[in-house]
């Protein structure tokens, strides 16, 4: 498979390459450059690549260019197997966003106050990211609508699998469009991950990229 290397390979706009170099983003990780030219066209990918390898760019970059900033409507929404990771998640979100002024990006997590998440929620944000209870909590509640989406991010997939939380990600998936990109991101890939993609993915593009450990 051929894989570019730099992100100025890709047709991002020139703001987001300019962000991404004063990031110290010179060169994309190899699942960057596995993963993000399927992305860019909508498609919907499967990836495992160890932790540290720069997945939440991955998607995030792709996220940033399906959204429109003009829409103040939830349009993607990261699940997350803990609360933790979806503030890490959200960081670099933000980071990665910096040459979009009104971006929004909301952390939606339990053991915090839901009263709060509702306020919050008033105004909607571009990007949810968030762990599937609080999220499933929120749909159910009818404190949120996930009607407008169009990338669902599952991250740690397998993490979210090992804590229990199938159940919860079925319900938020049923809650969104059939029309979505659904990006399912993963440290490791066992038959699990490979059942979740077949059930909730149409025709993904399966990367893995092997570590050397
Ligand atoms: P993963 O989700 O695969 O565990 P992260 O997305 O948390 O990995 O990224 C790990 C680290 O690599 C982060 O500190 C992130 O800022 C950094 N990073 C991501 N992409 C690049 C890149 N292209 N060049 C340099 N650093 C990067
Ligand atoms: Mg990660």
């Amino acid at each position: 498979m051929s894989t570019t290397l730099s992100f100025s390979d890709l047709s991002l706009p020139e703001e987001q390459v300019t962000n991404l170099n004063e990031l110290g983003y010179a060169q994309m990780t190899p699942i960057q450059a596995a993963s993000l030219p399927a992305i860019l066209q909508g498609k919907d990918v499967v990836a495992q690549a160890k932790t540290g390898s720069g997945k939440t760019a991955a998607f995030g970059i792709g996220l940033l260019n399906a959204i429109q900033v003009g829409e103040f409507r939830t349009q993607a929404l990261v699940l997350c197997p803990t609360r933790e990771l979806a503030d890490q998640v959200s960081k670099e979100l933000r980071r990665l966003a910096r040459y979009l002024a009104n971006l929004k990006v909301l952390t939606l997590c339990g053991g915090q106050p839901m009263g709060q998440q509702i306020d919050s929620l008033a105004h909607p944000a571009h990007i949810i990211v968030g762990t599937p209870g609080r999220i499933q909590d929120h749909l159910r509640k009818g404190n949120l609508t996930l009607n407008d989406l169009k990338v669902l991010v599952l991250d740690e997939a397998d993490r979210m699998l090992d804590m229990g939380f199938s159940d919860e990600v079925n319900h938020i998936i049923s809650q969104t469009p059939t029309q979505r990109q659904t990006l399912l991101f993963s440290a490791t890939y066992p038959v699990d991950i490979e059942k979740m993609s077949a059930n909730v993915q149409r025709s993904p593009q399966r990367i893995i990229i092997e570590s050397a450990d």
